[in-house]
């Protein structure tokens, strides 16, 4: 049975969505949970939502493109339980599809400021503190579109290819240092994300996926709690798709 008793786990953009289902699914595997998020509505639901599943937790207001409240983050996951085990650098955001020559520059900055830049800095402080211990496990949220493209997605596309080689590479780097780096790469998901972006047409796109449905924030959850977990102690640098068959094809 997997388990993260008496683990430390943080996951960023933790108030909705795949975020909030996996804060809780660490909270119910057994470990303390510190996750992140820029509203605090939110956070606190989500909070009081773990604590009533009978997990630890604290919600921490932070945005991950600003470095000082990165620190911020990993100083009082530390301040709170000692210690950082597992962290899921799963915050991002999405554009509203289009081709490549119509979109924005300040919309390309705005999510690579996100996506990239903020996982960069994710992975770079939790680094910091797992080298410290001389174990860890990341798991980053990149998506199927880190591996295939799709049309009018090039720009979130990129990013989630950056977020690839920045877990390869890492990877790597800390291989004989005890952390262990990953991707999770997420299909079509009924979040926030898809509700907002796709709105009617997320049914004729799930109509599409060869299980013929969306996946469930849950179901990514239960991956990362896998890939968070000692079960998972040989996987290092490695994508695990959770996409109903859809890049099967
Ligand atoms: P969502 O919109 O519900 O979740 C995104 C979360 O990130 C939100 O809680 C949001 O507040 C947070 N966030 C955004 N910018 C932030 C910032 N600057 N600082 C801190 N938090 C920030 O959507 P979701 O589908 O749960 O997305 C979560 C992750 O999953 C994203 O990285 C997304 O790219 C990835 N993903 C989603 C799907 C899908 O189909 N839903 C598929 C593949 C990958």
């Amino acid at each position: 049975m997997i388990t993260l008793e008496n683990k430390v786990a943080l996951v960023t953009g933790g108030t909705s969505g795949i975020g909030k289902a996996t804060a809780l699914a660490l909270g119910t595997a057994g470990a303390k949970v510190v996750f992140s998020g820029r509203r605090d509505l939110e956070g606190e639901a989500t909070a009081a939502m773990i604590r009533h599943a009978g997990a630890e937790c604290l919600f921490v207001r932070s945005d991950v493109s600003s470095e000082e409240d990165i620190k911020a983050l990993v100083q009082k996951t530390i301040e709170t339980y000692g210690r950082l085990d597992c962290a899921f650098n799963n915050a991002g955001i999405d554009l509203p599809p289009k081709p490549l020559h119509e979109q924005l520059i300040e919309d390309f900055d705005k999510l690579m400021a996100i996506n990239v830049r903020g996982l960069f800095l994710c992975m770079k402080h939790e680094i910091g503190q797992m080298l410290s211990q001389g174990s860890g496990v990341i798991v980053n949220n990149s998506s199927v579109g880190g591996l295939v493209s799709f049309p009018g997605v090039s720009i979130y596309s990129a990013s989630k290819h950056t977020v690839m080689g920045l877990t390869r590479g890492a990877a790597l780097d800390y291989a004989k240092q005890g952390i262990r780096i990953n991707a999770i790469n997420p299909g079509l998901i009924a979040t926030e994300m898809t509700d907002d972006r796709l709105g009617s047409t997320a049914n004729a796109l799930a109509s599409m996926v060869p299980m013929g449905r969306m996946g469930q924030a849950e179901e990514i959850a239960q991956a990362v709690v896998f890939l968070c977990s000692d079960a998972a102690s040989y996987i290092t640098g490695q994508p695990l798709v959770v996409d109903g068959g859809f890049t099967a094809s």
